[in-house]
């Protein structure tokens, strides 16, 4: 059966920080907000970088999320404030919402969950919303900040247009728009905002996506420890360099085996069709691929394709001019 979101009386007089989200929304629009719609961050507890190459991975939500005020207009606009001065209002038409990655600035990250459940509902209308946003997620941190944002956003343009979407739908929904940001990123951080249980991490594993509660040893601690140095994931390439180079060893090794590679984009995907173990794959890894770094025109070469196909069809925008150099296991 499907799950939908939760729908909670809170009693603002005992939340502060609901209080003085409402606060600042008066101060804003002048009204009280409708509702509130909250995600939580997360933290991988195993599983690194592997969820985009369609494996299972092993998260928990965290305490600190990203929490919105809300109301709708009808002046047909996305009105964006947030409670961090850092982060500017932002105003749009519903009928006018572009996403520009190469300028990944935080309202873009609200817009990819807008833009993904009005695709997901087939809404050729939208309600204006006027939203406060307050964050708690230390940002590019690693606790997948833009994912609650971008969650969160889903979740108001659900509510604001009284529209029901499963949890599940959301997390794959949520998962798909945040890439209008530019980040490939495998699904993991939107699965967990949604489906996060308190008191249990989360197996989660993928096609179909599914949750399956994994407890923790009573009385367990996790520390969380902030480097404080950040990584802005969409405005820089490192993230989608790792995506692309499991992306083209997938590839190099689907041809080596004989297998149709250009519709395989995903290791475990490759896993399945080659029907190996793990164990196995590793022995594949190992007789395939060689531990020098590979140049471009060594992966057209194999994969019999010009350095343009390359581009258009196997790299991502903002690896297209960052060779593909380093060894492809690590
Ligand atoms: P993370 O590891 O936290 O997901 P990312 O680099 O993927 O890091 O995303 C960080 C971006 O998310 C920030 O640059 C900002 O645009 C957005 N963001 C994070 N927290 C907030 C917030 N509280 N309010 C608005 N935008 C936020
Ligand atoms: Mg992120």
């Amino acid at each position: 059966m499907a799950v939908n979101p939760p729908k909670i009386k809170v009693l603002l007089s005992a939340n502060e920080r609901l209080q003085k989200l409402k606060e600042a929304f008066h101060g804003k629009y002048k009204e009280s907000p409708l509702f509130y719609a909250c995600a939580p961050g997360r933290v991988n507890l195993i599983g690194e970088h592997i969820d985009y190459c369609g494996y299972a991975v092993l998260p928990m939500a965290i305490e600190q999320n990203i929490l919105a005020a809300v109301s709708v207009n009808s002046s047909q606009t996305i009105q964006l404030a947030n409670t961090d001065p850092k982060y500017k209002d932002f105003t749009v038409s519903v009928n006018e919402i572009t996403i520009d990655r190469e300028n990944p600035q935080w309202h873009y990250y609200f817009l990819c969950g807008v833009k993904g459940v009005q695709e997901q509902l087939g809404l050729s209308s939208m309600t204006g919303i006027s939203c406060v946003v307050d964050g708690t997620i230390p940002a590019s941190s690693g606790l997948s900040s833009s994912s609650a944002l971008v969650c969160c956003a889903g979740l108001v343009t659900m509510e604001a247009n009284q529209k029901t979407i499963s949890k599940v739908l959301l997390a794959e929904t949520c998962a798909k728009c945040e890439r209008y940001i530019g980040t490939e990123g495998g699904g993991m951080d939107q699965s967990i905002s949604f489906l996060a249980e308190e008191g249990t991490a989360k197996l989660i594993e993928f096609n179909p996506l599914r949750a399956t509660d994994v407890k923790l040893p009573e009385g367990a601690v996790f520390v969380i420890a902030n480097s404080c140095v950040e990584m802005n994931k969409a405005a820089s390439s490192h993230f989608n360099i790792r995506v692309v180079e499991c992306r083209i060893a997938t590839k190099v090794l689907a041809k080596a085996r004989g297998l149709e590679w250009s519709s395989l984009q995903k290791l475990g995907d490759l896993q399945t069709a080659l029907g190996l173990s793990l164990e196995k794959m590793l022995d594949l890894v190992e007789e395939v691929l060689h531990p020098e770094p590979y140049s471009r025109e060594e992966i057209c070469k194999i994969l019999g394709i010009t350095t343009e196909q390359l581009s258009k069809n196997i790299l991502s925008a903002n690896t297209h001019h960052n060779l593909i150099c380093r060894p492809c296991v690590s």
